[in-house]
């Protein structure tokens, strides 16, 4: 069972609220070259429509922070505001400080420690940033990353800890590491002028284990809002799982406050799909819901064909048409469950559990499908017609049930 989650200190961004008693909310980042008003517009709008309720975009050049105001009114005609993250590494202080407006229009920025400046510069260009976000009202993402972890605090520690009676494994001074420059950071923040419900910590690893642990030991020690994610998690299932893993385990033990799925896309691949993995790590937690369920069984030797397949494919799609009207007329919709089953071994059994299902025949069975609405038999589907004639009762069932709540 999900723990309680941990008490933190609430940051409003741009109108989403992140920490508190808020639910754990969905943030991409785009990767298209910001300085391309049109393309990362559309693909800033692409993510929202997929579900991101936060946006993240770099802005590294000048011409990025001057496109980030013309970007905004883009997505704003294109589908409506998105509230836009400000991802800064080397010359956040002078693009925040040079650009007015994108410090404006920008609803929180993302500083990483590690590339602020070093030495006197370090804490100047830090200062400078957040007197911006004070300046502005803006709450600021202070993001370590081990690829860029302070290396003067990581050689000062590394030092300390070489002449400890019992000095610690490598990987747990680097943990250490990167959650005292996060909190050290977060500290000099709130001494330079910006409150503590303007500050959200995320400390990011690529290993699941060193993630988990350094998560745990963050969440321990302060109550700043905290962003999840598991850095460079590569390629498709591979950066899946380990992302589900990692985010998995530590949402359980109520950690986490906003979670981004960094997927590598493949070339041309969508980069929506993080906000689906995203969306579909808080949903198979049970911790938001956001559209209905399709159980579906992974089909055997008793499968018939690829119709099986088919269906609980031609299933999910429509779902996922009808949302955007379904989302606005059906309230409660998101908590439909659909099963599609592939034979009568678990079919029927399975189906009279969700809402609405369907056992298809398997091989050497009567050629028909019964079809089960809250538990008893409502329809017996057979011939070519099987799937639109599902989808109407998908409708049916879904208007009958949900239109015009609320
Ligand atoms: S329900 Fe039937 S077809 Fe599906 S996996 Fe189980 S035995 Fe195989």
């Amino acid at each position: 069972m999900v723990q309680a989650r941990r008490k933190s200190v609430m940051v409003e961004v741009g109108g989403v609220r992140i920490g508190g008693d808020a639910p754990v909310v969905v943030q991409s980042m785009t990767n298209t070259n910001t300085e391309d008003v049109e393309a990362t517009a559309r693909q800033v709008a692409a993510l929202a429509d997929a579900g991101s309720e936060l946006v993240r975009l770099t802005v590294n050049t000048p011409a990025a922070a001057r496109a980030v105001p013309e970007i905004a009114r883009r997505v704003a005609d294109i589908r409506g505001p998105v509230p836009l993250i400000g991802d800064f590494h080397y010359n956040g202080h002078l693009l925040l400080t040079e650009h007015p407006e994108c410090a404006r229009v920008l609803a929180k920025y993302r500083i990483n420690p590690g590339n602020v400046g070093v030495g006197k510069n370090h804490d100047d260009h830090f200062r400078q940033i957040v007197e911006v976000a004070a300046r502005n009202a803006k709450p600021v993402r202070i993001g370590v990353n081990w690829g860029s972890l302070d290396q003067e605090l990581l050689a000062r520690m590394m030092d300390e800890n070489s002449r400890a009676a019992r000095p610690k494994a490598l990987r747990e001074v680097m943990v250490d590491a990167m959650n005292k420059s996060a909190l050290e950071s977060a500290r000099l923040a709130e001494g330079y002028g910006l409150a503590k419900d303007r500050i959200v910590l995320s400390a990011k690893l690529s290993g699941v284990q060193d993630l988990i642990d350094a998560y745990r030991a963050l969440a321990s020690q302060c109550d700043y809002a905290l962003h999840l994610g598991l850095t460079e998690a590569g390629m498709g299932s591979k950066g899946i799982v380990a992302s589900a893993a990692a985010i998995g385990v530590l949402l359980e033990e109520g950690v986490g406050d906003t979670i981004r799925v960094s997927l590598t896309p493949p070339p041309g691949g969508a980069r929506t799909e993080e906000v689906v993995v995203a969306r579909q790590i808080l949903q198979a937690l049970g911790l938001r819901k956001f559209e209905p369920q399709v159980s579906a069984c992974p089909g055997c030797g008793r499968t018939s064909s690829s119709f099986f397949q088919e269906m609980a494919e031609r299933v999910g799609r429509h779902i996922r048409e009808r949302m955007p009207v379904w989302g606005k007329e059906c309230p409660g919709v998101e908590e439909l469950h659909v099963a599609v089953m592939g034979c009568v071994v678990n079919g029927p059994g399975e189906s009279k559990h969700a809402d609405l299902g369907i056992s298809l025949p398997g091989n050497g069975e009567a050629p028909k499908a019964p079809v089960y609405a809250d538990g008893k038999l409502a329809a017996t589907l057979q011939g070519e017609a099987i799937i639109p004639e599902f989808l109407a009762l998908l409708d049916k069932y879904v208007a009958g049930r949900f239109a015009g709540r609320g």
